[in-house]
């Protein structure tokens, strides 16, 4: 499959046109933000280790029947993906307490939730992608109907269940993580954009020692060494 025209850049990826009209080639990137893009970095071999990570997260979730816009990885940055309409709706949840959760509501940092939390988030950097509720996203016409809100939250928690397993047989916490979902042509809802420690917070189970993009937006160094990390305890089960 060529890569055609570059038809969109992002903070962590590149998406480019093909042959085929359904079909992007999505180009993991080695830059890093933080705080709304305020502070940025480059880190060689990131976008190699978020495109693997994400590509074996995105297979675990295929087998246990979520739909992803992921058709195959191509190399080690570059991934054949389904054409989609992104769902303008960061999809947060949250395990443990921590973050712009913890700020917001002062929740103590580190505090387990009882329960699986869901957040939306406007994805809009203008203004700074804002929490929203359900009535704001059928207001601005996010989604077509309150029951693709529900089918978000579903995948959200579902998506959930299986990586915090997953993880916690590998002595990683799931903390939080933001995931994407896309329309396809025919109409169906896909997971899309990635999974990685650009969008999870992962604490190691016995340290808490934090393993993902926070070691970037909190200036705490060996941000690949962590990466790496994700990715072997992922891989040598
Ligand atoms: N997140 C993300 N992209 C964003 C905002 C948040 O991937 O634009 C992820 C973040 O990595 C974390 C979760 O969503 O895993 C919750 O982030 P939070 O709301 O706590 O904001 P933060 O403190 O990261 O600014």
């Amino acid at each position: 499959m060529n890569k055609g025209e570059l038809l969109y850049e992002g903070k962590g990826k590149k998406l480019f046109l093909t042959d085929d009209e359904n079909v992007l080639i999505s180009e993991f990137k080695d830059d890093l933000t933080a705080f709304n893009a305020e502070k940025k970095g480059n880190e060689a071999g990131k976008g190699a280790l978020n495109c693997k990570i994400s590509t074996q997260l995105f297979n675990l979730l295929e087998k246990h029947g979520i739909k992803t816009h992921l058709i195959k990885t191509l190399d080690d940055t570059h991934q054949l993906v389904k054409k989609v309409k992104i769902i303008p709706i960061e999809v947060v949840v949250r395990n443990i307490a921590t973050g712009s959760l913890s700020k917001r509501l002062a929740i103590a940092d580190g505090t387990v939730l009882p329960f699986a939390l869901v957040e939306f988030y406007y994805k809009d950097d203008s203004l700074g992608d804002p929490i929203i509720n359900d009535e704001h996203c059928l207001l601005l016409n996010l989604v077509k109907s309150e029951s693709d809100l529900e089918e978000l939250k579903r995948l959200g928690r579902e998506i959930n269940a299986i990586m915090k397993g997953f993880f916690a047989e590998r002595k990683l916490k799931l903390v939080d993580f933001k995931v994407e979902f896309g329309v396809d042509h025919e109409g169906a809802i896909l997971l899309s954009d990635e999974i990685s420690p650009d969008s999870c917070r992962f604490w190691d189970a016995d340290t808490n020692e934090k393993l993902d993009k926070d070691r970037f937006r909190q200036g705490l160094g060996n941000v690949k060494v962590a990466y790496e990390e994700v990715l072997k305890r992922i891989l040598n089960h």
